[in-house]
């Protein structure tokens, strides 16, 4: 039973990838069809192949942490700590061990980056991120204890690695499996479903779903407390940490070379307060953030520049490949499809 599904599951991912060799693009610069070339040279025409692999990405959004520690009282040197509750009425004394969390939004959240699609199955891409957040006191057992209340800012760099789950080609695989049936059915429904098969088909589909996972590393930059304080408690990176993050990323295509997302990640990183006036601790952080982006390739074919051409659909010039539309707009658009 297992093996089957996996098998199903496989056949799904390498099949449904097939038809994507013999569409639009090619692969490597090879081609299965011959296509035309996108330039005059061989060597243009391979780097422009291998260039239009690549997609730039920026996206900006918003997190929210939760950051959990376990403070052992230790050396009972002095502490940031204060109790928050119950001050009037008794006095509780530091328990050896403090279970203690807090939670706060970190707004904005910004990613820029590059993204490789193999394809159309697997991505791969990396990138540099840049957020701004607030270090909220940890609360636990009616005591306080203060990361400064300060802004911080955070950068890291990332590589992830991604699987696309459903997508365009995908969905004409599936399509393709759901009109088998009638294939035995009478003449006249074969046909009509035929051509209800083909005209889906034919159809733009611009949604595709991937999950990627992410690995990266950290770096903060604490902000100067506003008014000095006794402590100086320092926010850091765990040293050799490297912080590790699963997203969901559903991305909507505008045209071939621009597309439009919204991604949602869970990420998982570990901080440490190094003040010099207490042993360091480690504190956990858990990050759900949500980003709202887009995506945009450089075009391997050129755009037609002849004067007078309107031809919107791509189309030859001396055996090279143009494109006559502009990037934003789907290039295979037919009549009745301009915008
Ligand atoms: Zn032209």
């Amino acid at each position: 039973m297992f093996k089957e599904r996996f098998l199903l599951l496989f056949s799904f991912f390498l099949l449904a990838s097939a038809p994507a060799f013999s569409q639009d693009e090619d692969i490597f610069g090879i081609t299965r069809k011959a296509r035309p070339p996108k330039s005059e040279s061989s060597i243009g025409n391979a780097f422009r192949s291998i260039q239009q692999m690549f997609s730039f990405q920026l996206a900006t959004g918003a997190a929210l942490y939760t950051m959990g520690t376990t403070f052992y009282k230790g050396d009972s040197k002095i502490y940031p700590i204060t109790q928050y509750q119950n001050q009037e009425f008794e006095y509780y004394p530091l328990p050896d061990t403090l279970a203690l969390s807090t939670r706060q939004w970190i707004v904005p959240t910004v990613e820029a980056g590059l993204r490789l699609n193999l394809f159309n199955i697997l991505t791969l891409g990396g990138g540099y991120g840049w957020e701004k957040g607030m270090l909220n006191p940890f609360e636990g057992g009616q005591y306080q204890f203060s990361l400064e209340g300060e802004a911080y800012s955070a950068t890291n760099y990332y590589a992830s690695a991604g699987l696309v789950l459903y997508d365009a080609s995908r969905r004409r695989f599936l399509l393709k499996q759901r009109y088998k049936r009638f294939n035995g059915a009478n003449p006249e429904l074969k046909m009509r479903m035929e051509r209800e098969y083909q005209q889906r088909n034919r159809q733009n589909y611009p949604w595709s779903i991937s999950v990627e996972g992410e690995v990266g590393k950290v770096n903060v930059i604490q902000g100067e407390p506003a008014v000095p304080k006794v402590y100086q408690p320092r926010l850091a990176a765990t040293k050799d940490q490297y912080t590790y993050a699963g997203a969901l990323r559903i991305s909507y295509d505008l045209s071939e070379y621009a597309s439009v997302f919204v991604k949602g990640k869970y990420m998982q990183r570990s901080f440490e307060n190094g003040s010099s006036d207490f042993t360091p601790f480690p504190m956990n952080q858990e990050v759900y953030s949500i980003q709202t982006g887009f995506s945009i390739r450089t075009p391997g074919t050129k755009r037609c520049r002849i004067k007078g051409c309107g031809v919107v659909m791509k189309h030859n010039h001396n055996g090279v490949e143009y494109r006559g539309s502009s990037i934003f707009y789907f290039q295979n658009r037919k009549i009745g499809q301009w915008n």
